[in-house]
Formats: C-alpha cells, structure tokens, sequence
C-alpha cells in the first residue's frame, strides 16, 4: 500500500468505510499555515484525528493547535499566541460505499447537522480545523494579563512609555491602591 501523505487535512476514507461499525483510523495533522478568516492566520498547526466508523459514516474526535496571530485589544500589537481546537463532526459519504444509494437525510435533519465525503471517498477536514481553531480565539486578546493599553488621550502606549498625561479615570485598582496608602497616612 503506497504511504499516505499528512502534508494536508484530507484523507482517504474508501478502506474505512468499507469496515464495520467500530473500526477506527488514526491521523496525524500536520500544515505550516492555515488562513482562518481575512485577519487571522494559523500557522504551526499540529494536532490528531481519531476516525471512527458509524453506521452513518464517519465519526472525527481530535484536537489541534495551532500559533495564531492576534491583534491585542488595549495596545494594538500583534502577537501570537498558542490555540487549541477540539473537532467533533460527523461525516456522510453520499452514497452507500457498498450499493451505491444515495444517502439522504433523516427525519427531523438538515444538512447543517454533518459534513459530507466528497466524491472519490474523500474526507477533508480544512473547515472543521479551521472553524474549531477560530472558535477557541478569544474575543478581545490580551498580549499581556496587564496590558496598560493606550493612552485615550495621545495615543501613546502606556507599555512602553508614560506620555504625563494624567489618568483621573483610570485604573481601578489603581485608585484602590491610592485609597489605601490615603488609609496609611
Ligand atoms: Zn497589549
Ligand atoms: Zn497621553
């Protein structure tokens, strides 16, 4: 059997969907780059997929991560950060592999309910990596837990330099502190 290559997310499933019930495969995930959507890009990416035969088709459980460049929400700057994906979806072929019948849907289904095999017994896991990577990107990313952002008024990037403007709306726990040593004195 000639090797199978791991240089994309899609596999061949002919020889699994020609076991029973239970039989699984195995696959290792491997892509230096995945755009997720206009702004991010995933690169790095490494992770597992375990396909399980169901009566359905196929069943893919696994985890990916990947480096994913983020834009931080207070300062701006880009950096990247380590994410993990978690994949869970079935997938239908779209005809019985052994009698050729089209395998329609099921009583109360929609099409949004799996993913489908293409023609030629393919399983391509792009768009569940893809969506399972950009799901678990956090909504406003921080480059650091204490970020001082920037400063409303110049702009100034309050991580790297003090502009002198004051800040009398500022950090809430820095007005704590400041009503503490109040308290000390
Ligand atoms: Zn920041
Ligand atoms: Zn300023």
């Amino acid at each position: 059997m000639a090797p199978e290559t791991y240089n994309d997310l899609a596999f061949n499933v002919a020889g699994l969907l020609k076991e029973t019930v239970g039989a699984t495969r195995t696959h290792e995930l491997q892509l230096p780059e995945l755009p997720l959507d206009e702004n991010a890009m995933a690169s790095n990416l490494h992770g597992e997929a375990r396909l399980l035969r169901i009566r359905t088709g196929v069943l893919v459980e696994g985890t990916v991560e990947a480096d994913v460049t983020l834009e931080c929400s207070r300062c701006l700057i880009g950096f990247s950060e380590p994410i993990e994906g978690s994949l869970e979806e079935e997938y239908r072929p779209l005809a019985d592999m052994i009698t050729g019948i089209p395998i329609g849907l099921q009583e109360g289904e929609t099409e949004d309910d799996f993913s489908r095999i293409s023609e030629g017994n393919i399983l391509d896991l792009t768009e569940l990596v893809r969506q399972s990577i950009l799901v678990a990107v956090p909504v406003n990313p921080l480059h650091s837990p204490d970020c001082a952002g920037l400063c409303p008024e110049c702009g100034a990037d309050l991580n790297v330099e003090d502009c002198g403007h004051t800040r009398e709306s500022g950090d809430p726990r820095l007005a704590g502190l400041a009503s503490l040593l109040d308290k000390l004195d």
